[in-house]
């Protein structure tokens, strides 16, 4: 868990801001999260502690708390659900003079308590009884290794708590350096194999990701012949799936062709460039295949005499996802985007664009550009994504609407260059600065409606205004993007003229400008009053339809909606 997400520390007053510092010189890449008004100097302020701690915890964030246990266990009871996935909660006294686990038995919470005590000077108040007897917890294994019968164990340590004797099989120094008093006939066993043997309510079997997988020349078999193919192999050999540490490929587009394999087997995949990266493994001989797929295949299992570690071989899959923040708030950006960004090595993005998501970016290598350069950022993001790292590409509101989506695969199309397509590549969407703008105001979107850039730069302006024209006789309601610009003034006139020609000058047109963002503006007005000079390039248009209608708010202003149905 720590290793997918830096904690977040919380604080809710400025005494605290020392603790939480102090704390975080034994947490890379933690962020203090401030009650906003009653802190200064954090890293990000909230308004709502409740939203802001249960947001993170779905997410899978380890939180550390600097305030009273009650504070926390109120705030997380109603949605604690399932003890296996929730990240390590941790109160911490505002004088650093306590530090309680509260949360994450099975993800951590205790080893988190720990180091936050050792920085702190003081032992931590561990609640969990086999950690306390055992100085070890059974359910979470340290990494390198796999409990393959979790629903066992809390049965086993209450035995072992009880008395009742037990013995090790097999090679594990986090349990033989442990304070499990083991014997040699014990009554109930932990083993450490590789191989696949079930456990029970007398066995906890345990297996040590030792084992790699690889495959030589991808080519031959497709991706469900392959699966079958491993499991056959494995079964053979009588080797669990949960002691392969990863699936190791040859960077070449024939292994790309399979890269799937690692989602299918959840596996990680590493590439590989030469033959040299097997040195330290042995190769595992297996007897001729049960498969009836009697081709022959180059599937090799190794084994290493400990856990591998994955980044010793060849290089990782890396991973490029193009995210849309939504159109400025925080509150827009979807859970899936927050998470693909704290899960990045490398953000890549225009300025303006990176600055929306400073709050997430510590400890990550940004690559900011100017505005205009969409296919060289596009390129250094697959280079980089290829070279392993893993990317996310920022585009504001939603990434495939006149944004760096179709730029990434422009590229990807145009230039192709192999390595690229070892990339793990995903698009993550956002809410485009039309939505918001309709929301602002009601429904004007709430029939048929199109989008058009009124840019000329990248399509001649014949282009644009046959399709105003186009759009506007159709009777769509319509959002103009980027509407103006410096280096265009005159083409905003021009499309209102269009416009005049099939529909009436008292048309509903909605102007937002700075949507979520400081200096949020919206304004209704008729198409007869609309003039180039009441938009700016941070101002999204919507034109209603013939159908567009108002109603009259309280406040004076006026909802704005597209009937459903034509009258
Ligand atoms: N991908 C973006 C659009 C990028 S094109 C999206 O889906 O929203 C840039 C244009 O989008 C701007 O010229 C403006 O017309 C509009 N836009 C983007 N963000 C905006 C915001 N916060 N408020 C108003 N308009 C915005």
């Amino acid at each position: 868990m720590l290793d997918r997400h830096p904690p977040i520390v919380v604080v809710l007053n400025q005494i605290s801001v020392p603790t939480a510092r102090q704390i975080m010189t034994t947490l890379p890449g933690a962020q203090l999260y401030g009650l906003t008004g009653r802190t200064t100097d954090v890293d990000v302020s909230f308004t709502d502690f409740g939203d802001t701690v249960r947001q993170l915890y779905r997410q899978g964030v380890p939180i550390i708390g600097l305030c009273a246990t009650g504070i926390l266990i109120r705030t997380l009871a109603p949605i604690l659900t399932d003890s296996k996935t929730e990240p390590p909660v941790v109160a911490v006294a505002a004088d650093g003079s306590v530090v309680v686990p509260l949360l994450g038995g099975i993800t951590g919470v205790n080893d988190l308590a720990e180091r936050i005590a050792a920085v702190l000077a003081i032992k931590p108040a561990i609640t969990t009884t086999g950690k306390l007897q055992f100085n070890t917890v059974l359910p979470a294994p340290p990494p390198g290794y796999r409990l393959a019968n979790p629903e066992h164990v809390k049965t086993f340590i209450a035995d072992l708590i009880a008395g009742v004797s037990v013995s090790i099989d097999g090679d594990a120094p986090w349990l033989t350096a442990s304070d499990i008093p083991f014997c040699a006939d014990g009554k109930r066993q932990i083993i450490v194999t590789t191989q696949a043997i079930s456990g029970s309510s007398d066995r906890l079997v345990y297996h040590p990701t030792s084992l790699a997988l690889s495959i030589e020349e991808p080519s031959q078999l497709t991706i469900p012949e392959w699966i079958e193919v491993i499991r056959d192999r494995l079964a053979t050999a009588n080797l669990a799936l949960a002691a392969v540490d990863c699936l190791v490929l040859p960077k070449t587009p024939a292994g790309a062709a399979i890269a799937a394999l690692g989602t299918s087997l959840n596996l990680p995949i590493r590439w590989v460039e030469s033959p040299e990266w097997s040195q330290n493994l042995t190769v595992i001989p297996l007897p001729n295949p049960n498969s009836l797929l009697l081709t022959p295949y180059s599937l090799n299992i190794l084994s290493a005499t400990a856990p591998i570690d994955p980044n010793s071989i060849g290089q990782p899959q890396g991973k490029l996802t193009i995210v849309g923040t939504g159109p400025g708030s925080a509150e827009w950006m979807s859970p899936q985007v927050r998470e693909t960004i704290l899960a990045a090595t490398d953000l890549v993005g225009y300025h303006t664009y990176l600055d929306l998501v400073k709050d997430l970016s510590a400890g990550k290598q940004c690559h900011g550009s100017d505005n205009r350069v969409e296919l060289d950022r596009s390129r250094l993001a697959l280079d980089l994504a290829a070279s392993g790292k893993n990317v996310v590409v920022v585009s504001s509101g939603d990434p495939g609407i006149y944004a760096m989506a179709a730029a990434v695969l422009e590229v990807l199309d145009k230039e192709a260059k192999p390595e690229w397509q070892t990339i793990d590549l995903q698009i993550a969407p956002g809410i485009s600065a039309m939505q918001a703008a309709a929301a602002a105001v009601g429904a004007p979107l709430g029939h048929d409606f199109c989008a058009i850039s009124l840019s000329d730069i990248l399509k001649p302006w014949e282009v644009v205004a046959a399709r105003i024209a186009a759009a506007a006789e159709a009777d769509f309601a319509i959002a103009f993007y980027n509407p103006i610009s410096r280096h265009r003034s005159w083409q905003l006139a021009a499309a209102k003229e269009i416009l005049m020609k099939s529909r009436s000058s008292t048309t509903p047109v909605i102007l937002a400008r700075n949507l979520g963002r400081s200096g949020q503006e919206v304004k209704v007005i008729t198409l007869g009053e609309f003039a180039p000079e009441l938009a700016d390039m941070r101002t999204v248009i919507l034109i209603g339809s013939s159908q567009t209608r108002l109603i009259p708010r309280a406040d004076g202003g006026s909802w704005v909606y597209t009937p459903r149905s034509y009258q």
